[in-house]
């Protein structure tokens, strides 16, 4: 048990050294099983956002709420990383939320070839790696490089980041400074 806790708490060590060399300083590692995914976020999505159905990575392309729970529940790692930001207007949020994502994509396969097969990236918003998405999973233009948010697979992410202790709030406007937060599944 104490070796198993051991290789653990190295391979930590090995992924922070990886993280901060790629600039990732603002992040928690968490107990995966302490994700909080409900149904009520499932429901959000498919009353209330424009990319239900319009979104090959969001649902209804995505496993069920039950389904999500227990993809969850098969890892023994992950990581929250947060980011924050300010735009001067809404449509910047797009370009710098692609950025954002296509650099996590690189930062998984690094983690990946770190000898963990099962990394999994969830997005900090849905896919937008495409100026126009199909919206089904099976038309999807970049399947190697789509992959959901946290809400796709109906994690209430307001109760699971303060869980972890990161502060959030909802915004009511441009000028306030928005906190976005990506997982990263690792085993
Ligand atoms: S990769 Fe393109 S088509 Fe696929 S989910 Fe993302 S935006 Fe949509």
């Amino acid at each position: 048990m104490n070796s198993e806790l051991n290789s653990k708490a190295s391979g930590h060590v090995a992924l922070d050294e990886l993280f901060q060399t790629k600039g990732y300083t603002d992040y928690k590692w968490i107990n995966p099983k302490e994700i909080i995914v409900s149904q009520w976020a499932r429901i959000k999505c498919m009353f209330g956002c424009g990319k239900y159905g319009n979104n090959s990575s969001c649902p209804p392309n995505v496993p069920s709420v039950a389904e999500c729970e227990k993809f969850f529940h098969e890892y023994s790692d992950a990581v929250i990383f947060r980011y924050q930001k300010k735009v001067d207007k809404p449509g910047d949020r797009h370009k710098w939320s692609r950025k954002v994502n296509s650099d996590l994509l690189k930062l998984e396969r690094a983690v990946f070839f770190s000898n963990y097969p099962k990394a999994f990236l969830f997005f900090m918003d849905s896919c937008s790696i495409c100026a126009e998405c199909t919206g089904e999973r099976v038309t999807c233009k970049e399947p190697r490089l789509s992959r959901p948010s946290p809400e796709a697979f109906a994690v209430d992410v307001f109760s699971t980041v303060r869980r972890f202790g990161f502060p959030i709030e909802v915004l009511s406007d441009y000028s306030q400074a928005m906190n976005r937060f990506s997982f990263l599944m690792i085993q």
